[in-house]
Formats: C-alpha cells, sequence, structure tokens
C-alpha cells in the first residue's frame, strides 16, 4: 500500500526552538552564553560543521569561539587547551569536533573535558547519568534531538517496538537508554542492532519505529520495513555534491507514516539541541545547580 508519510521536518522543528530560545536569550541581563569548538586540523568537512553550528549560535545570541589547532599538535597540549576550556569562567560549554587525527585519543580528550561543559553530551558522567533515566546532565544532541522531533509531531515512543540500527556512544546507545526512560516519549521496548547481527530484515521489519545511524548510504530498503512505520534517518553520506541517509527515501518513504528526509531531518535537531545544552549550561553555571 502506498501511503502519503508525514514528513518529519527537521528544519522546522528546529527554527520553532531556536526562536524560542533566541527570545529568551535577547531577555537576558549580563553576559550572553557562550560555545567554544576546538578544531583540529583542516578537514574541510569538519571545519563546515563547526561554521554551521557556530552561524546557527550566533543567530540566537549564543557567542562562540573556534580554537583552531593544527593537525600535529601533541595529545599534551591538546588536553591543556581543554584545561583553559575547563578552567575559563566565562565559557559555558565546548566541544572538540571529530575526527580528531589518529595520534589523539578521543576517550582521553573526552575524560578530560569538564562535564558540567560537556554539552555534546558524550562525557561518561553525562553518559551514565542518562542510564540511570537521569535528565539532569548532557544528553547527546543526536538522541536528543530524535526525542524531540517524536515529541514535536506527537509520535508517541510508549510500548512500541523501535529498532535501533547503529550501537555508537553518540547515537545507537545514548538514544536507546533515552527511549527506555520512564514517562512520556520514553517506555519504549528497544533493540539495537550492528554490523554483527544476524537476520537483520527480520529485525526491522518488526520496527514500528525505526532508526537508522549507520554510516551507509542509501542501505535501509522498502522491503525491510514494516508497513506504516515511522522511519528515522540519522546518516549522512557525501556523494559528490548529495547528501544521502542511510535509508533509500524514494523507495522507503511510500511504506511509511512518517518519515525524517536527508537533509533537513536529524541534522538541524542535533544543532539546536547542542545550543538548548549550551544554554542549560549556562543557567546550571549562574544558578550552580550542576554538580560533577
Ligand atoms: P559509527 O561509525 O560510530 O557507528 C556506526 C554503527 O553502525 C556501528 O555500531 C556499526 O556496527 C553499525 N553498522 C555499520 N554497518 C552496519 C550494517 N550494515 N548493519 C548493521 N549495523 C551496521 O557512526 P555514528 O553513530 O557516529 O554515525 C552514524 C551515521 O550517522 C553516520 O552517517 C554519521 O555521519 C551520521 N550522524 C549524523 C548526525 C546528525 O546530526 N544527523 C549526528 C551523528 C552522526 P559495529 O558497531 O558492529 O561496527
Amino acid at each position: 500500500m502506498t501511503m502519503n508519510p508525514l514528513r518529519l521536518d527537521g528544519s522546522v522543528c528546529a527554527s520553532h526552538i531556536l526562536e524560542k530560545l533566541k527570545k529568551t536569550l535577547s531577555q537576558l541581563k549580563g553576559r550572553p552564553p557562550t560555545l567554544a569548538f576546538v578544531l583540529v586540523g583542516h578537514d574541510e568537512g569538519s571545519k563546515i560543521y563547526v561554521k554551521m553550528k557556530q552561524k546557527r549560535a550566533i543567530e540566537v545570541g549564543i557567542d562562540s569561539k573556534i580554537i583552531a589547532l593544527e593537525s600535529n599538535i601533541s595529545e599534551e597540549a591538546l588536553l591543556l587547551e581543554i584545561k583553559k576550556l575547563n578552567d575559563d569562567p566565562l565559557i559555558d560549554g565546548f566541544l572538540v569536533q571529530q575526527p580528531l587525527p589518529s595520534h589523539i585519543s578521543l576517550d582521553k580528550v573526552v575524560l578530560a573535558t569538564n562535564p558540567s561543559k560537556d554539552v555534546d553530551g558524550f562525557h561518561p558522567f553525562n553518559q551514565g547519568k542518562l542510564l540511570l533515566g537521569q535528565e539532569d546532565g548532557f544528553i547527546s544532541c543526536t538522541p536528543l534531538g530524535i526525542r524531540t522531533l517524536l515529541e514535536h509531531y506527537h509520535i508517541r515512543t510508549e510500548s512500541r517496538h523501535v529498532v535501533i540500527l547503529g550501537r555508537s556512544s553518540i547515537v545507537g546507545k545514548p538514544l536507546a537508554a533515552l527511549l527506555l526512560k520512564r514517562g512520556p516519549f520514553g517506555d519504549a521496548t528497544v533493540t539495537i542492532a550492528h554490523s554483527k547481527t544476524k537476520n537483520l530484515s527480520d529485525l526491522t521489519q518488526q520496527a514500528d519505529i525505526l532508526v537508522a545511524a549507520i554510516g551507509s548510504s542509501r542501505f535501509v530498503k522498502a522491503s525491510m520495513i514494516k508497513e506504516g512505520a515511522v522511519v528515522i534517518d540519522v546518516g549522512i553520506n557525501r556523494e559528490g555534491k548529495r547528501l544521502f541517509g542511510d535509508v533509500d527515501f524514494e523507495e522507503v518513504a511510500p511504506k511509511t507514516s512518517a518519515i525524517t528526509p536527508v537533509p533537513k531531518g536529524v541534522g538541524p535537531m542535533t544543532i539546536a539541541m547542542l545550543l538548548q545544552n549550551t544554554y542549560k549550561s549556562y543557567l546550571c553555571r549562574n544558578g550552580d545547580r550542576f554538580s560533577s
């Protein structure tokens, strides 16, 4: 059966959120929230992402700065830069853009970040809090963006089977923790699949909500999904000048009840959540309510 699926438009939803945030920030007295980006090396993709996040930050009234470092910076020197950001009272949050050069340990970088400034939500302290069902730390921006998008379109998750393709620590695992939480837009039954999962199609066909976060262009085909499923496509795969998701949109969309496009799906939500997390950090910092 061909359906006319609901398009889960991340740019529209993100614009609503950012407009609200802009209004709130315009009424602040004193200094604005400040977000710093650490950019190591000259990866073109990373530069574009950081510029895009900075542009959005400025639009809503968040101050930002980019700390650009050479790709041959030593791990020790990078950790020192992170310490400076941790200690700087005027920085509310910062992120170290990935990928990092291979001589630098991402684990060490994440661990060196003060959890109270970890607006990406990657630090084990924040990930652990989420796993315990607590939301007062920072939640990874992509999972938080997905839940916010579902909420925006009134797509309930309670008692539904969510199948997540991908077990990364920035998407798959924190999303599973978020949707498993008790309460509204949680209470889902969650299955995570990965590259070693057998009979993937049997599993994905059982999904009421399918989330694809594997980084493989147009991998999910119509035959893999259940009629009327909700499909969330996290993937960003560049082919020449075009971007494709992990879902074969043309083929899959008619079989779904709702689906995110790529681009303008999950991507803008991730940025909106980053800025929301920065404001949360600012509030906690000024109200001294965040303990780490
Ligand atoms: P990772 O490479 O860290 O993880 C990919 C996951 O997918 C792994 O768990 C891997 O399994 C699994 N996987 C790979 N191939 C298959 C397969 N054929 N079948 C089942 N599972 C598979 O990626 P990320 O989580 O960082 O990102 C995933 C995608 O999402 C990328 O395209 C990325 O660019 C995009 N992304 C988009 C964001 C946005 O804002 N829209 C934000 C973050 C990421 P295994 O663990 O066994 O290797």
